[in-house]
């Protein structure tokens, strides 16, 4: 069950005495209630532009586990980032976006086959209000049913902006496979995303068949820089409805250790966030962190890169949502 905190402090009216923008009663960054960026607590969608929500999943992954700790280490890390503007932006985020902290998608763990349609349920009921998702995994499996839901949503084939030590494509025709390592191969074969405008950021590791998506492996980026990477991900997938997902071992394990799959030689969480901050022109539908495992991390440092990357993801559509209204 979660708090409800805009029972008391609706994000629609003005703050009450003693509270921030957002409703929350004020706290120092190491107190109070640790929802994601402070903002409240709610399943109130009302003029809700995103909802963050959090999928404590990790009984999908092939290696460690420890990613159902993920939506809390990477909400108790986001806290520190409430307390100033947000760096570059120079901005308040939520200015003009209505961001609320949904919670988390309830599955029954001892259930697994029920997981993927909880998952598909949990995101209709937010997308059927046309509120937009940034979700905090949980292992990467999650991104496979909500691309069923954002397709139902946003029209398929959606394209795919992949951050990810890996490419998630490993063949896999059992449709009740729980596996981080397979969604992509499902997803294109079913036509929720277009390999030829989607995109794969930061691999380096192999598989016979990349499934016609094209790869900018963690080589290719050290050697053709983050402008290069931009250039390219801004090409490949133009205007198309996109689905962007960070898997957090896209980032080197010297800045992400804390995950279930770590392989050497990834991006930094600065070449990351340059390139996820210049991502604007993008027609981006849905986002997700996903493969943080806090029982793997040390000093918070990977729930930190993986909060400022889904911060950043909330300053782009601060700023798609107002391009969207500049142009109506
Ligand atoms: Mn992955
Ligand atoms: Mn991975």
């Amino acid at each position: 069950m979660t708090l409800n905190l805009n029972a008391l402090h609706p994000a629609s009216t003005a703050p009450a005495a003693g509270t921030d923008a957002a409703g929350q009663p004020h706290a120092p960054t190491y107190a109070g209630v640790l929802s994601f960026m402070r903002r409240p607590y709610t399943r109130d969608l009302i003029g809700v532009d995103v909802a963050v929500s959090g999928i404590p999943l990790d009984l999908a992954t092939t290696f460690r586990p420890g990613t159902r700790f993920g939506p809390a280490g990477m909400r108790a890390a986001s806290v520190q980032l409430a307390e100033l503007g947000a760096f570059p932006w120079g901005v308040d985020p939520f200015d003009h976006l209505n961001v609320v902290d949904y919670g988390d998608c309830w599955f029954d763990a001892h259930n697994p086959l029920g997981i993927r349609d909880a998952i598909i349920a949990h995101a209709r009921e937010i997308l059927a209000t046309g509120t937009r998702m940034l979700t905090l995994g949980g292992d990467h499996y999650i991104t496979y049913p909500l691309l069923v839901a954002h397709a139902e949503k946003y029209g398929k084939p959606l394209s795919l902006i992949h951050f990810d030590a890996h490419c998630d494509t490993w063949p896999d025709d059992n449709p009740d496979s729980l596996n981080h390592g397979t969604m992509f191969y499902r997803a294109i074969r079913e036509g929720l995303i277009d390999p030829a405008r989607s995109v794969q950021i930061g691999i380096r590791t192999w598989n016979d068949d990349f499934m016609g998506v094209r790869i900018l492996d963690a080589p290719w980026v050290h050697c053709n820089g983050t402008q290069a990477t931009i250039d390219e991900v801004l090409s490949i997938v133009g205007d198309a409805p996109t689905y962007l997902t960070f898997d957090i071992d896209c980032l080197d394990p010297a800045f992400a250790p804390g995950t279930g799959t770590p392989v050497a030689g990834g991006l930094s969480s600065a070449q990351a966030l340059e390139i996820v901050r210049a991502l604007g022109a993008v027609n981006l539908v849905g986002a997700d962190v996903v493969e943080v495992s806090p029982p793997y991390d040390h000093s918070d440092v990977t729930a930190l890169a993986a909060a400022h990357l889904a911060a950043d993801m909330l300053c782009l559509m601060r700023n798609q949502k107002l391009q969207r209204h500049q142009r109506m």
